[in-house]
């Protein structure tokens, strides 16, 4: 029979799109999934990839290149001198090979020329929400509520990878929710590269479909958000989570990934009256150094970040809270360092992801700033700061403010 293989790496959105497209190769084109891409049989092949950082994409052209000589019997990638010699008809079948996921966005003409193994690159979430995914996580359902970011980190690919913001129709959340019911699960986490924004693409403030008014990157935050008109209505994303919690199966709700500055009033009484949203929190900061987050596009100061971090403990004492951390981004400073550390002191994370900053073409930051923090200081800041989050015992009483 003949078969397909799939190759998610990155992000839980990533795995949520691959878990669809086993769906699709199984009832479109009655494959059966393999467990190595070297299996005989194997026709179809899907590389969903990330992009956060250089060390991501070296994966998956390590993964191409093994390919090609699996398949091809040639050498192929970067450091080639010249182009690869036409590919040698193996007696093997040649799969068909399609990479998605946030390196979608290179150039296939340039990639293909470089790993003749490749057939196709198709952009993330091209095959849309019509398969139900097939659920390799037991315990809790992972569900896409939106896809894309209006937000324009400077250092982040995702809104040149996946486009502007594009939120589901809460109808069709609410339907994916009730067949994940109905197939046992109680445990729900809502997806999106900024849960918090859902249901408040421009388009849907410009039809009036909420009266929430935006932060559009494009136009440069203001510092100031009472700038914003005071809304009337709830944010889409608080009904959503409203509407879910009222399924009585539903005991957990999570949600990933939030952002400091969609991080509504709203949204905090919310979680602090429902209980069956997760106590976890998960909000990334990335810096604690005010001139290091305007440098990021950030949106917000470490005084605000603060500030909601002890707004979401006086809702609830018990909430803990996660973060992710970049260290060594352009220009950062020891200053800018300490004021790092001393913001995760402040803030008491039960956990944190700490990344090595690196500069991710077509981003702002690759464009505008040089990478001009040395290796060697990236790392110790690296080290200092994951033992803190990680590995010391930080007092993780929470504060009751
Ligand atoms: S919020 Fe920023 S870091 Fe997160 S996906 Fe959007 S642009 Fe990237």
């Amino acid at each position: 029979m003949a078969k397909y293989f799939i190759k998610t790496y990155g992000c839980q959105a990533n795995k949520n799109e691959s878990e669809r497209y086993a769906t699709y190769f199984e009832q479109e084109l009655s494959l059966q999934e393999a467990s190595d891409w070297r299996e005989d049989g194997v026709s179809e092949i899907l590389i969903n990839t990330c992009s956060v950082r250089k060390a991501a994409d070296d994966r998956v052209y390590s993964l191409l290149r093994a390919m090609g000589e699996h398949f091809l019997g040639v050498k192929s990638g970067k450091n080639l001198t010249r182009r690869p010699p036409p590919a040698r008809r193996s007696s093997r079948h040649l799969p068909h090979v399609v990479l998605t996921g946030c390196m979608s966005r290179y150039s296939e003409a340039k990639m293909k020329a470089r790993y003749p193994i490749l057939s196709q690159i198709v952009p993330p979430n091209s095959l849309g929400f019509a398969y139900q995914p097939q659920r390799k996580d037991p315990h809790q359902a992972f569900i896409s509520i939106s896809n894309g970011c209006n937000s324009f980190c400077s250092y982040c690919v995702v809104p040149y990878a996946r486009g502007r913001e594009q939120s589901r129709p809460m109808n069709d959340i609410l339907a994916e929710v009730a067949q994940a019911v109905a197939s046992g699960f109680t445990e729900i986490t809502l997806l999106g590269q900024n849960v918090n924004s859902y249901g408040l693409e421009k388009k849907n403030i410009v039809e009036r479909k909420t009266d929430f008014r935006l932060r559009d990157a494009v136009s440069n935050f203001p510092q100031n958000p009472d700038q914003y008109t005071k809304p009337v209505g709830i944010p889409p994303f608080v009904k959503l989570l409203q509407e879910i919690s009222a399924i009585d199966a539903i005991t957990k709700i999570r949600f990933m990934t939030s952002n400091p500055w969609d991080f509504h009033d709203e949204l905090i009484a919310e979680i602090g009256a429902n209980k069956k949203i997760d106590r976890f929190i998960h909000l990334p900061v990335q810096s604690g150094s005010n001139r290091i987050l305007q440098k990021m596009n950030r949106g917000y100061t470490r005084e605000d970040y603060l500030s909601l971090v002890h707004k979401l403990r006086a809702a609830d004492p018990n909430i803990t809270i996660g973060t992710d951390i970049i260290v060594g981004f352009c220009s950062e400073t020891d200053a800018d360092f300490a004021d790092t550390v001393s913001l995760v002191k402040e803030a008491r994370f039960i956990m944190g992801f700490v990344a090595i900053y690196s500069p991710r073409p077509s981003t702002l930051a690759h464009k505008m700033f040089p990478d001009d923090v040395p290796f060697a200081v990236k790392k110790k800041r690296f080290e200092i700061l994951d033992n803190l989050l990680n590995k010391q015992q930080l007092d993780k009483r929470p504060v009751i403010v």
